[in-house]
């Protein structure tokens, strides 16, 4: 049975201040599982985790992780500044982004962050953006081909649109080099949310040789492999937690098999991990506000698909507590619904919950991660608050709820605004 962090009675305690939907983090298991993650990696000299902030965008969250040595791996221009505001700069900052316009390789080279270049054309982008190539590169890798591990295809780098072919590799690495390039990096994010312990392993593998073939036919110093993210969390009840011990000795394993006999053993693991780091330590808190009975059974919520938005979007399972029924019998049939005019804005569909009254309390579990900072306003939906719940039992709003006057923000140029009366 899948629990939730929070009891009920806290939960009345914190609705009372702050009105529901709203997402809750966990601060104990954040520092817990952080904690982990290090000691699971502290084999290797240089490791550092490099939080994917697009996952959970919030400076407080941030800085408990760089408390333990986290960095920030950033792919836009507001994650730059975002991470240039909690005070992670310099080589805390990996930035590992596609497409990218100009000024966001200006903007990351401002801050002093390592650049991970997605295309072998964007070596002369930086050079447009900043004048010159920063002394420590990275370069992302495109195996193409299937990913499998032993129980099957994990994912598919082929129709990717990310990273550069091992020749193109091989080429942007000695252009780099001539052109004054003296630290190299290798990156590659071939499969997302994998619930088993032999992703990284599997992907190190891949990275480690071809980080000996690139070292020896380039000629290049390669400082660092960095193994992005990935690692995934058990949505579903009968899904078992990956045991990030297992993951960093196999990847200790890769490591001492592959790079130190060819003499490369003082190379520095770099992860980005996003979901693994914060997923399981949030939830979305809902009321039941609604009820219909026609061709099924209906629950309405106060939250809906701008708040999470991973059901609607990939189909994806996110688990439902009841406050206060966990130990009810499950006997009934619920889709449990969002507001939105569209017909995906369903949290559960046919799913078996106890009997939900009208201002029960829902928690939709794992929405931690790639929650909040999906949601958008369709409908003109606001983003609702997120609170942190502190270690001590103690609860602090982390980011206010959106009002109707953020809504209308970007209408600054309209007239019409000047009478209008906020609520
Ligand atoms: C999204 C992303 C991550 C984090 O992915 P998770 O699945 O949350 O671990 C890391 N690196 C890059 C480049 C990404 O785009």
């Amino acid at each position: 049975m899948k629990k939730t962090f929070v009891t009920k009675e806290k939960l009345e305690e914190i609705v009372k201040q702050y009105p529901t939907p709203f997402h809750l983090y966990d601060e104990k298991g954040i520092r817990a599982n952080v904690k982990e993650l290090y000691e699971a990696f502290s084999w290797n000299k240089g490791y550092k985790e490099f939080f994917a902030v697009k996952a959970t965008p919030n400076p407080f969250l941030i800085q408990i992780l760089h408390e333990y040595g986290c960095g920030c791996d950033c792919s836009s221009m507001t994650e730059l500044m975002l991470s240039e505001a909690v005070g992670i700069v310099g080589e805390d900052v990996m930035f590992s982004s596609n497409d990218t316009p100009v000024e966001e390789f200006q903007k990351a080279a401002e801050i002093g962050g390592i650049i991970n270049l997605d295309d072998i054309t964007h070596i002369e982008k930086v050079e447009q953006a900043i004048g010159h190539l920063p002394k420590k590169m990275c370069c992302r890798y495109n195996p193409g081909g299937v990913f499998r591990i032993s129980n099957g295809i994990m994912d598919n780098p082929g129709d990717a649109k990310y990273g550069m072919t091992e020749e193109q590799m091989q080429e942007a690495f000695r252009i780099m080099k001539a052109k004054g390039v003296e630290e190299f990096g290798i990156h590659a994010f071939l499969a997302s949310n994998t619930v088993t312990n032999e992703y990284y392993p599997m992907l190190s593998r891949v990275l480690f040789e071809l980080a000996v073939r690139l070292q020896q036919s380039t000629g290049v110093k390669i400082s660092f492999i960095n193994l992005s993210g990935g690692i995934g969390i058990p949505y579903r009840p009968e899904q078992e937690k990956n045991d990030i011990r297992v993951i960093g000795e196999g990847v200790r394993k890769a490591y001492e098999g592959i790079l130190v006999p060819a003499g490369m053993g003082d190379v520095a693991l770099y992860t980005e991990l996003g979901r693994y780091m914060m997923g399981p330590y949030g939830c979305l808190v809902t009321t039941a506000i609604n009820e219909k009975h026609t061709h099924k059974e209906y629950i309405g919520v106060d939250a809906c698909a701008v708040d999470l938005m991973r059901p609607a979007m990939y189909g994806a399972y996110h688990h439902i507590t009841v406050m206060g029924k966990e130990d009810a019998p499950c006997d009934h049939t619920y889709d449990v619904t969002g507001s939105l005019c569209e017909n995906n804005d369903k949290f559960a569909i046919d799913r078996q919950l106890p009997q939900i009254e009208m201002g029960d309390l829902l928690v939709i579990h794992d929405t931690g991660a790639h929650g909040y900072s999906m949601g958008y306003n369709y409908n003109g939906k606001l983003k609702s608050a997120e609170i942190l719940l502190r270690e001590d039992g103690s609860f602090e709003m982390i980011r206010r709820a959106e009002t109707p006057k953020d809504y209308f923000a970007t209408f600054d140029f309209c007239d019409v605004l000047k009478n209008m009366k906020w609520q």
